[in-house]
């Protein structure tokens, strides 16, 4: 029972320093948040140990009376949370969720239609190197002139191909989906709807985004985005598609389900189902807003930076560097060098290879869950439009960013 610092220093010190990195810096990677102290109390606990294995009430392994405890709440927790009739809560990311959700839906070789992955869409609904675009027939739609998903287009691909997965849901989109037309299309054709919600679903559980789940045949979603849990994914469905689904999660891709997980996203559905969690997400949102609104100001546009789409209705920001003199890469690095961390993004048509891309997708879920006001967002879009532009002072936008992380003081307790 030696504790971690005195059994392996060189793994302890490279943790403690990232929980310094984590209080010392802006974290505004739009796919990232900070779990609650509770949360990483039950992924930490001896949960880890144990196989199970199968379902609540039907598992392969002895001993698990404590584990379909907390595997049950977590169920009956999120299908609330959401309005859904079934749930499954093993899968182990959300790619993992995706990929069982899809070999429920269709078989290698069926066409599926997603959003394409340099207009937002992601890896796994169609890109040509992961599993999605290797088995499947992939159509993909895109976003139109505006930067807004061509419905039109949508409507017009799935008549002609007619895919068994309609696919709705993105990594990089400032704008909420149109899940009723995407309903009325699936019909249509006699296609499936699946929605990956991995993003929003924070802001579902808030009720600050429609909510995907009265029209799909299948959502998936991450349990550690805006939702604000431990690292996961879920996936949620009508009642007569529970049985292909469980069996597609287990035994199809995955073995024992991680309990200790399981019981840490049990806990952080009962925080998204609090009066906090959704003034938690209002701010976030709000962030995001006053955030395009700032980089949409006239010096920022003088410096060449644009927003897509021109605002947003969500947690994020798709910056436009297309008229800068900075790439994504290079926008990425100078925020990184006044303690701002966020991840460049191919834009639509991006004229730049996908390693360097004329883009930056801004997040405000972490900032938010950091305790993050609008005062405070308004310092941090400014702190950003400052450093975007050609003339920039780094120590003293350096020195403005460890003003905001003082105020807000993240993880107090934990260092050793
Ligand atoms: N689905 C969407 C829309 C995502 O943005 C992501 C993560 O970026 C995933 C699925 C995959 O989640 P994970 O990284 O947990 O596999």
């Amino acid at each position: 029972n030696t504790p971690l610092h005195e059994l392996d220093p060189e793994v302890a010190a490279a943790v403690d320093a990232e929980l310094v990195r984590q209080q010392s810096t802006l974290e505004m990677i739009a796919s990232e948040n900070f779990a609650p102290l509770a949360v990483m109390e039950a992924q930490g606990s001896v949960l880890t140990n144990k196989y199970a294995e199968g379902y609540p009430g039907r598992r392969y392994y002895g001993g698990c009376e404590h584990v379909d405890v907390t595997e049950q709440i977590a169920i009956d927790r999120v299908k609330e949370l959401f309005g859904a009739e079934y749930a499954n809560v093993q899968p182990h990311s959300g790619a993992s969720a995706n990929q069982a959700a899809l070999f429920a839906l269709a078989q290698p070789g069926d066409t599926i239609l997603g959003l394409d992955l340099a207009h937002g869409g992601h890896l796994t609904h169609g890109m040509r190197l992961n599993f999605s675009g290797k088995q499947f027939d992939v159509v993909a739609y895109h976003v139109d002139g505006s930067g807004l998903v061509d419905m039109a287009e949508v409507e017009r691909l799935a008549k002609e191909h007619r895919p068994k997965v309609i696919i709705a849901g993105w990594s990089a989109y400032p704008r909420q989906l149109d899940f009723a037309e995407f309903r009325r299309i699936a019909d249509e054709v006699e296609a499936y709807l699946w929605v990956d919600m991995a993003h929003f679903a924070g802001l579902v559980a808030a009720g600050l985004h429609p909510n995907p789940v009265p029209y799909a045949d299948v959502v998936t979603s991450t349990t550690h985005k805006t939702l604000g849990g431990p690292r996961g994914g879920i996936i949620l469905a009508r009642k007569d598609f529970a049985k292909k689904l469980n069996s597609s999660v287990f035994p199809g891709f995955q073995g024992g389900p991680l309990e200790h997980v399981i019981a840490a996203k049990a806990v952080s559905f009962k925080v998204a189902a609090s009066e906090d969690f959704k003034e938690r997400q209002r701010r976030t949102v709000e962030g995001a807003r006053i955030l395009a609104e700032r980089l949409t100001a006239a010096d920022a546009r003088e410096a060449g930076v644009n927003v897509l789409s021109g605002g947003t209705d969500v947690h994020l920001v798709l910056v436009d560097l297309r008229e800068s003199e900075l790439d994504g890469q290079q926008a990425e690095d100078r925020l990184h060098e006044v303690g701002i961390t966020v991840n460049r993004n191919a834009v639509p048509n991006d004229p730049r290879p996908p390693m360097v891309t004329s883009g930056l997708r801004i997040g405000t879920p972490a900032l938010a869950t950091r305790g993050f006001t609008a005062e405070d967002f308004a310092e941090v879009a400014d702190v950003i439009a400052e450093t975007l532009k050609p003339s920039y002072d780094a120590a003293a936008l350096r020195a403005r960013v460890e003003v905001l992380t003082a105020k807000h003081p993240l993880y107090p307790g934990l260092n050793k």
